[in-house]
């Protein structure tokens, strides 16, 4: 093997402020550097599913395996790194819900079900729900 880029990584172990949940849509990748650049104290523990929120809300699979994936996931974020909490977001024309646009209610339903799921699962933790459209993010008022 060749090395193709000198970076260095830390060592330290870190602990998360949160474990987020976002959708691999490369058009709000920057949306969510610039999300954790809100708080730039803290570490975040990133998944990135197709959907964000749908693996968890309306998964595809009938079995629960997406949605067993993603506690999965968390799981390990929360164990190997104490996260305190767990961000979800749904956003706008996403490919995952055949790309629907105008249906902010329908996301915000999503984000719903998300976060009830998430209640279950670890109640113990808070849960931040975010709706991502072309002009900012939006955080769901309790
Ligand atoms: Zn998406």
């Amino acid at each position: 093997m060749k090395k193709i880029l000198n970076v260095e990584s830390p060592r330290e172990h870190y602990v998360a402020k949160a474990t987020i949940l976002w959708c691999f849509d490369a058009r709000f990748a920057n949306a969510l550097e610039k999300y954790k650049a809100m708080t730039p104290q803290y570490i975040f523990d990133v998944i990135k599913v197709a959907g964000g929120v749908k693996s968890i809300a309306t998964p595809e699979s009938k079995i629960d395996s997406d949605r067993e994936f993603v506690v999965e996931q968390i799981t390990a974020s929360i164990k190997l790194h104490k996260s305190e909490a767990i961000v979800i977001m749904a956003h706008d024309e996403c490919g995952a819900y055949g790309g629907k646009r105008d249906a902010l209610d329908f996301y915000l339903e999503e984000l719903e079900k998300g976060e009830k799921f998430l209640g279950e699962r670890f109640p113990e933790k808070k849960v931040v729900k975010l709706f991502v459209a072309f002009d900012g993010i939006y955080q769901i008022e309790e």
